[in-house]
């Protein structure tokens, strides 16, 4: 950890924006030089476009920093993108070919062959990827890397112990997914107040197929999806903060219920290893309470980068069942993009 990178946000004025900024502030490698927005904030000082939705004060380094249009040149290396879907593809193309690292948030480029969705912990191997990316798409220095929609990144992350020891052959996933996931505004408080949403635009589909991306093999030059089935249901709830998923998979291994539990609770893997900043030391928390994980409870666990997991049992019609907790805006989205960074880094892919 010799040097310091410079790295600016596209989209720093939202919900995903201000935690980039909130956790970016004395990261010990990045130092945040650039901030960009929509043209309702541009040429104002970050403090006088952003109305500050997280607790405590904007970080005085941010400050007086002007937000700018999200195109090339910015003052940075590395662009970390949260930006709508609509236009993300675009402008993260452009500054790859400009040369810059994006480390994106979007959806947009999630699914092409030659971008890398990471998951540290899952799939670091996938950033061979990145070879081909530069060949096809003529980057140059520049890279794509994304990570997953903030409810797979949950759901991943969790398979992932499992995958690796007892093979899934299916899963089948109900979340409950919190406010911020949509944003701010989000959805209107005379929908969500004493109510539950059974649609979350895009959100089955991105589990269904994302799951699948992240799990499966890098054979060399892509990725071979893994060869299972994922079904999800998506349900909006009144909670501010921590995406909430019951989860039932079949397993082409037997295992016990203490097997199960250890493969959670025992998981590590190279950004451990590598002790990366924003990596926690348990990625997947067990939980034996029979009321945990909760939202309040748990979505901070492990600084918000852990994924916590509870209420393991066999299960009547596929083998087990189990309820996963991670915060969405940390480990579903700035904070494991940041952690995909400080990856690139250490392997020096940047
Ligand atoms: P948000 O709160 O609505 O923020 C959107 C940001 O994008 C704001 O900074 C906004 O700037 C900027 N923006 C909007 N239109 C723009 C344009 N035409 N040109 C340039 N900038 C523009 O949304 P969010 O929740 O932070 O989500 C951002 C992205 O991250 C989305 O792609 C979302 O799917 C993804 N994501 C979100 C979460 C989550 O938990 N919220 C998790 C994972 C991934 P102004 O303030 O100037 O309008």
């Amino acid at each position: 950890m010799d040097r310091k990178y410079r790295v600016g946000i596209l989209g720093a004025t939202g919900t995903v924006g201000q935690r980039f900024i909130q956790l970016l502030e004395n990261h010990p490698q990045f130092e945040l030089t650039a901030l960009a927005a929509s043209d309702r904030s541009q040429g104002k000082a970050y403090q006088e476009a952003c109305a500050w939705r997280l607790p405590g004060e904007v970080p005085e380094s941010v400050r007086s920093l002007p937000v700018e249009p999200p195109a090339p040149p910015l003052d940075c290396e590395i662009v970390f993108s949260s930006l709508p879907g609509e236009i993300a593809r675009e402008t993260e193309e452009s500054f790859a070919r400009a040369g810059y690292a994006v480390i994106s948030n979007s959806s947009a480029l999630r699914m092409d062959e030659d971008v890398p969705l990471l998951i540290p912990e899952v799939n670091h191997e996938h950033l061979a990827l990145l070879d081909s990316q530069k060949s096809a798409r003529g980057f140059g220095r520049g890279v794509v890397v994304t990570n997953p929609n903030c409810s797979t990144i949950m759901l991943a992350l969790a398979l992932a112990p499992l995958h690796a020891r007892f093979q899934v052959e299916a899963v089948v996933a109900t979340t409950l997914q919190a406010l911020s996931g949509a944003g701010y505004p989000g959805v209107a408080s005379l929908d969500i107040t004493d109510n539950v949403l059974p649609f979350i635009g895009g959100e089955e589909e991105k589990i269904e197929s994302e799951t699948l991306k992240i799990l499966g093999r890098f054979d060399g030059g892509r990725v071979e999806p893994a060869p299972f089935k994922v079904s999800a249901q998506c349900h909006r709830v009144a909670v501010s903060d921590g995406h909430m998923a019951a989860v039932r998979v079949k397993l082409a291994r037997e295992a016990g219920p203490e097997e199960v539990r250890e493969a959670f609770a025992s998981f590590t893997s190279l950004p451990q290893e590598l002790k990366l900043h924003t990596a926690p030391a348990r990625p997947v928390v067990v939980r034996d309470e029979r009321d945990r994980p909760q939202p309040r409870l748990d979505r901070d666990a492990g600084g918000g980068m852990s994924v916590t997991v509870g209420r393991i049992r066999r299960d009547s019609v596929l083998d087990y069942r189990f309820v996963a907790l991670s915060h969405n805006t940390v480990r579903g989205a700035a904070g494991a993009a940041i952690l995909n960074a400080e990856l690139l880094a250490a392997t020096g892919r940047i």
